[in-house]
């Protein structure tokens, strides 16, 4: 990373953050929430999605010196659906006008590198992780990382609904590889962050831990196992998205249990390598259930590693044993 200056993506990647986080909350504000539900109508969160990766993607493209961006979205679905188009379109210019439709189209492809022929360098982004937590007008994140050469270098995370100390709503949290962790308000354009750092518990049964509210993402009767062998007496905290990096960065709980629920899923670089590297700049651990560290060289999936355990790094190992021991056949 010698050759980039690393402060400069720090300051393009908080914009862009910003930026896109603007788009989503308007979308989840007039969401009517239990009524999109019950209709199944996902729209919003579509419509939500490419807008974010089209503002993130446009900061980058016109600012970055990475030329490549690993997103979640293709524009292929935009470009044969007008309706869903002029909706985006019309999202986008809310928060960043100068953009036309050709622009909008052109950002959203900018995300569209082949994870295979990037040699290992490349943004990662997930422009609405937590989908159903969205929808439910609960927690969601915008989730940006840099990897160089495999190596996460550089992360921004927006949760416009994680709650602060203060009670005030909504965060922006960053790390670059080396360098710490830090918060900062989601709005506005500051740029220096207050620290953040895990807990400090050392006993294993005072932890709090946090896991996916879907039961589909993460295999929440073996979790319970675990927490009950490691003499935790509280509930998991359930939470979706990767707002549980944040919790555990700020010392909120102790461990994210990420566990499959089937053999042969491979967790995708967008929903962990910005979460990931500001809990490990916090002072924290990142391993896959084997207690591995998590190989973001292999494209688009952690295809190496199964499932995610981050955790303080007080008692990491107890929680990679006790996950082992508790493992369902
Ligand atoms: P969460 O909000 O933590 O439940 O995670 C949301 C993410 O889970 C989405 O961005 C999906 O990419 C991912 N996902 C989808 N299916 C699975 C699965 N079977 N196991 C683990 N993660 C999944
Ligand atoms: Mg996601």
């Amino acid at each position: 990373m010698s050759v980039v200056d690393r402060k400069a993506e720090l300051s393009l990647a908080l914009s862009a953050v910003r930026a896109a986080a603007r788009a989503t909350t308007r979308v989840q504000d007039t969401l009517i929430s239990v009524e999109t539900l019950e209709k199944k109508d996902k729209s919003p969160v579509t419509i939500g999605d490419f807008a974010a990766q089209a503002i993130v993607g446009s900061e980058l493209s016109k600012r970055s010196a990475i030329r490549s961006l690993i997103g979640e979205e293709s524009a292929n679905d935009l470009r044969q659906n007008a309706d869903l188009r002029a909706r985006v379109v019309e999202l986008v210019q809310a928060v960043a006008p100068d953009l036309d439709e050709g622009d909008v189209l052109e950002a959203i492809d900018f995300g569209g590198a082949d994870p295979n022929a990037t040699g290992g360098t490349h943004y990662t982004l997930d422009p609405i992780d937590g989908t159903k937590g969205f929808l439910r007008k609960e927690q969601y994140a915008i989730a940006l990382g840099l990897i160089v050469e495999g190596e996460l270098e550089l992360a921004v995370l927006g949760c416009p609904r994680l709650e602060n100390p203060d009670g005030s709503i909504g965060g922006l949290y960053y790390a670059i590889r080396g360098e710490g962790a830090y918060r900062l308000p989601l709005e506005g354009e500051s740029l220096e962050g207050e620290p953040i750092s895990v807990d400090a518990i050392d006993d294993p049964s005072k932890a709090r831990f946090c896991e996916s509210v879907e039961s589909g993402h993460s295999d929440q009767d073996w979790s319970v196992q675990v927490a009950r062998s490691l003499g935790i007496t509280s509930d998991a905290v359930r939470m979706d998205s990767q707002a549980k990096y944040a919790s555990l960065a700020r010392g909120d709980a102790s461990i994210y249990l990420r566990l499959p629920t089937r053999k042969g899923y491979e967790e995708k670089i967008w929903d962990h390598a910005a979460g990931a590297l500001i809990v490990e700049e916090a002072g924290g651990k990142v391993t896959d259930i084997d207690g591995k560290p998590l190989d973001f060289s292999k494209g688009a999936t952690l295809r190496e590693n199964r499932g995610v355990i981050a955790s303080s790094g007080r008692f990491h190992d107890a929680i990679v044993r006790a996950v082992k021991a508790f493992e369902p056949r």
